[in-house]
């Protein structure tokens, strides 16, 4: 897919994958509210350096977002800005839901997650899912409390809300409509998102 400049809808509880170049804006909108995206992210011209979240918490010496601030690669260079942010709500701490989550604690089979998402719309880039990096949740309301118990309730984003992104490396984008629906994480209700990609004004 090209890279100069595109939109695509994310079907509830599925995922897509798609490549940014450097200098080109990624924009998440979460179409009808309270539905998280799980967002991988690999640099495209070396598979082994991505999108990492625990570099990037002890870069921002914080467990939150916000604008300005610039996500960090396993090898700690700059992967991604945040430019833009109609929420203010993301997690950058817990990872994504798998089969395991939902067969040991919600004791459901087959349940669609968020691992198997990504790393189905990662395998047409050779991307073997062992090797599908540990992703950002955005628009996921995570509370971090005082005592460090943390738990996942409804988000606050709303219909239209929106993060944008400069990437700043050539990158390949995975992101997840997250499928969760047995915990408030989506608002009890997985919806579509939408992603719009352009070269930066
Ligand atoms: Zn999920």
């Amino acid at each position: 897919m090209s890279s100069l400049g595109f939109a695509l809808t994310i079907p509830a509880r599925h995922g897509r994958a798609f490549e940014v170049s450097a200098g080109s804006t990624l924009t998440i909108i979460d179409v009808e509210g309270e539905q998280v995206a799980d967002m991988s992210a690999l640099v495209r011209a070396d598979f082994t350096e991505f999108l990492s979240p625990r570099h990037t918490r002890l870069a921002l010496g914080r467990l939150t977002l916000r604008v300005g601030d610039e996500l960090q690669t396993n090898r700690r260079r700059p992967h991604l800005r945040l430019l833009d942010d109609s929420v203010g709500v993301h997690d950058i701490l817990l990872g994504c839901c798998d089969r395991y989550r939902y067969e040991l604690d919600f004791h459901v089979q087959g349940h669609r997650n968020c691992m198997d998402n990504l790393t189905e719309a990662l395998a047409p880039y050779g991307v073997e899912p062992w090797r599908v990096p540990e992703n950002i949740n955005i628009f996921m309301n995570t509370i971090i409390e005082p005592d460090g118990r943390v738990h996942v309730e409804r988000p606050v984003s709303r219909a239209g809300d929106h993060v944008t992104f400069e990437c700043l490396i050539d990158s390949v984008i995975a992101i997840s409509a997250c499928p969760q629906d047995l915990n408030p994480c989506n608002g009890f209700r997985p919806t579509d998102l939408h992603v719009r990609v352009a070269p930066r004004a």
